[in-house]
């Protein structure tokens, strides 16, 4: 391991002032950083930790919703009763990621900014795209686990079980760095490789993420399925976290008023299946028909040599989750 220097930051100001500095990089529970520093993937001296930050490790309730501190962990996430009860997707999802021990030390912010699984950018002897080589050696190689939509000279798939769950939560997160803080969905957080190779987020040198934002208006409703090849410590093949919302029909019935459907495993970023989305708004629920609506599913996906499996994959766990949020399972 090279050496590098740990310091707890005591306030954001403080944070933001270390992560000024190059060679810096924010740490969570360092289960996904640790290993890239140690492999010589990235390079860092300072890292700068979080847990001090007065707020910045608590779940709070703010406005009807929930605030999520960036260093909460993710047990502290899938365990907390408001998650549970009200973003059920979010508690799914958190509460079946990876395995206990990393659930105890990794943190919300350090699930949303992990940087992706593919064996190729992982394999220190690689230089691929991502880090600044010229080529993707994926494509001549082991395509199964790559993405099916959205891949552009990159085919990773973004990593993260809780971001396709708060994705479909419109939660939003809120950023601090030298330049001020700033506000912004979670679906325009995460960016494709055809806006920068190197990096999954819009986040800037130095900035980082403060606090996860689930608002009281999200869909009441929701859902987090996971098709992955072990039950535990596996990263998704395949998820999707469903959201919906009901209004009245006027006579006795409930219609579909707000649909979110994201899937993950599929695409460099979290994939909005608008049109499964938009198809269900303004149904009466118990007229759907999950399958039709799963149908929908990734109309313009382009797979890759091994990893055409994902496109029926995806739409049955749509079917198995509109079913459950439906009660016609
Ligand atoms: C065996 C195994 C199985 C796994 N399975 C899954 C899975 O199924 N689903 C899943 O989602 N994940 C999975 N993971 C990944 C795991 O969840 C992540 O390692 C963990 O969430 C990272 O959290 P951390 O706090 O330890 O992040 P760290 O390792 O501390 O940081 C990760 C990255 O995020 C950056 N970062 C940290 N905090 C912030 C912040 N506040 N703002 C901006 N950037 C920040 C760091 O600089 C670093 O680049 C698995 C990991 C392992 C080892």
């Amino acid at each position: 391991m090279p050496p590098f220097q740990y310091i707890e930051a005591e306030s954001l100001d403080d944070a933001v002032g270390l992560l000024a500095e190059s060679g810096a990089a924010v740490v969570g529970g360092g289960t996904d950083l640790l290993p890239q520093v140690r492999d010589g993937i990235v390079a860092a001296e300072r890292l700068v930790g979080l847990g001090a930050v007065p707020g910045l490790a608590e779940i709070s309730e703010s406005g009807g919703g929930l605030v999520i501190g960036a260093a909460a962990t993710i047990a502290d996430v899938a365990g907390h009763s408001g998650v549970r009860r009200r973003y059920a997707a979010l508690g799914e999802a958190a509460g079946g990621l990876a395995t206990p021990q990393i659930r105890n030390a990794g943190t919300i912010g350090g699930n949303l900014n992990q940087r992706p699984r593919c064996w190729y950018y992982r394999s220190p002897l690689i230089p691929c795209l991502k880090k600044g080589g010229d080529r993707c050696y994926a494509l001549a190689g082991n395509t199964r686990l790559l993405c099916v939509t959205g891949g552009d000279r990159c085919y990773i798939v973004h990593p993260s079980d809780t971001a396709v769950a708060l994705s479909a939560l419109d939660a939003r997160l809120e950023t601090a760095g030298r330049g001020g803080g700033r506000e912004l969905a979670v679906g325009d957080f995460f960016a494709g490789p055809g806006r920068d190779l190197q990096r999954e987020n819009v986040l800037e040198p130095g900035e980082l993420v403060v606090r996860v934002i689930l608002p009281a208006d999200a869909p009441e409703r929701s859902v987090y399925l996971k098709v992955r090849e072990r039950e535990s410590g596996d990263f998704a093949l395949v998820s999707v976290a469903a959201a919906l919302s009901f209004d009245d029909s006027g006579d006795g019935g409930a219609v579909i008023g707000q649909a979110r459907v994201v899937l993950g495993g599929v695409a460099p970023v979290p994939y909005r299946a608008v049109e499964v989305e938009e198809w269900l708004v303004g149904r009466l629920a118990s007229g759907v028909d999950p399958a039709e609506a799963a149908a929908l599913v990734l109309p313009n996906a382009t797979p890759l040599p091994q990893n055409g499996y994902k496109i029926p994959m995806a739409r049955n766990i749509v079917k198995r989750a509109l079913a459950s949020l439906l009660g016609n399972e």
